[in-house]
């Protein structure tokens, strides 16, 4: 038997269903989804997950022998598959129907097209799969980069019912590409001062970027991180703030929409993070020609995070990401 994966070349770059009709016929069955899931988790060979060397062999029970210590390891323990009793084929459709969602996938639609038992399991698949919207090392914006906060939510459930909760402060970072915007990052943060704000530039701008804000003090320490700050004042009667931040205002103003016409507004402050992580994956692969394309990312995405219980992510736990 030839060994899987594949040392070398295994999966192409790009390697993904173009149709939901290619898509259920390449992934029919259970070896054919974790060989799929093997080559996107160990590109250059297997690895193994108890003492790290590399080299082994598949088993008849479809797991890997670790050559040098005899581990069995399974391509789904360690990532947000691990401990499911649903079969791969579901997952990948469920997955299929996500990227396929143009406006974001709810809960409720997800399990009346897989026929999934109970809005519980719905729920708790699409928030794993939120999990695998951010890829662990992603790249920083660079360039122009446009930088403001908002206030987003209202409607909160919880509590036993709808009730009016506190908004939450959203800051988020947009790059000036022409006239156009290019990538976005956002984040929910506590408050607006400069450590929150200043931390979130620092985890997703490149220093040597141009910062552009208004005229908020937080964001005065900027050029002694080595950023360039390009502060805009706006001064009340002549231009408006949308004139002069029109990409991230452009970017909120979609947001709120998106939380309210897919989401109803249905989404708490401890699950925020999650939702803006989706939106964030979406709007940067907006032109992506091809839903496959996201169907993989988020494959490849999925099999490096570490799984999150289900008690830990109804308390919003961020799954621990891998280096
Ligand atoms: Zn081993």
């Amino acid at each position: 038997m030839p060994p899987v994966p594949p040392r070398c070349c295994g999966l192409a770059v790009e390697d993904y269903p173009r149709t939901l009709r290619e898509l259920k016929a390449r992934f029919a069955t259970e070896d054919v989804c974790r060989e799929y899931l093997a080559r996107l988790r160990w590109r250059s060979g297997f690895l193994c997950p108890k003492c790290g060397a590399s080299g082994g062999w598949p088993t008849a029970r479809g797991l890997q022998m670790c050559a040098a210590c005899g581990q069995q390891a399974s391509v789904t323990a360690g990532t947000i598959f691990q401990g499911t009793r649903t079969p791969l084929t579901v997952w990948f459709r469920a997955i299929w129907w996500v990227v396929s969602q143009k406006n974001g996938a709810s809960a409720l639609g997800m399990q009346r097209i897989l026929g999934l038992g109970s809005y519980r399991t719905a729920w708790t698949w699409l928030h794993k799969l939120r999990r695998a919207m951010v890829r662990p090392g992603r790249e920083r914006l660079s360039g122009e980069v446009e930088v403001d906060e908002t206030f987003v939510g209202g409607v909160e459930t919880g509590g036993g019912g709808r009730h009016i909760g506190k908004k939450a402060l959203v800051v988020l970072a947009a790059e000036v590409r022409g006239r156009a915007t290019g990538r976005i990052r956002m984040r929910r943060v506590a408050d607006s001062s400069a450590k929150s704000l200043v931390t979130f530039i620092q985890d997703a701008i490149e220093p040597g970027s141009t910062v552009i804000t208004d005229g908020l003090q937080s964001y005065r320490r900027l050029p002694k991180l080595g950023y360039e700050h390009d502060r805009r004042v706006v001064l009340g009667g002549g231009e408006s703030a949308d004139a002069v931040l029109p990409r991230v205002h452009r970017v909120a103003s979609l947001l709120k929409r998106w939380l309210l016409g897919t989401h109803q507004g249905a989404v708490s402050r401890e699950h925020l993070d999650y939702y803006l992580d989706e939106f964030t994956f979406r709007f940067n692969r907006r032109s992506s020609r091809h839903r496959g394309k996201l169907f993989q990312r988020l494959l490849e995405n999925a099999v490096t995070i570490d799984p999150v219980p289900y008690a830990a992510m109804v308390q919003g736990v961020r799954g621990r990401r891998k280096e």
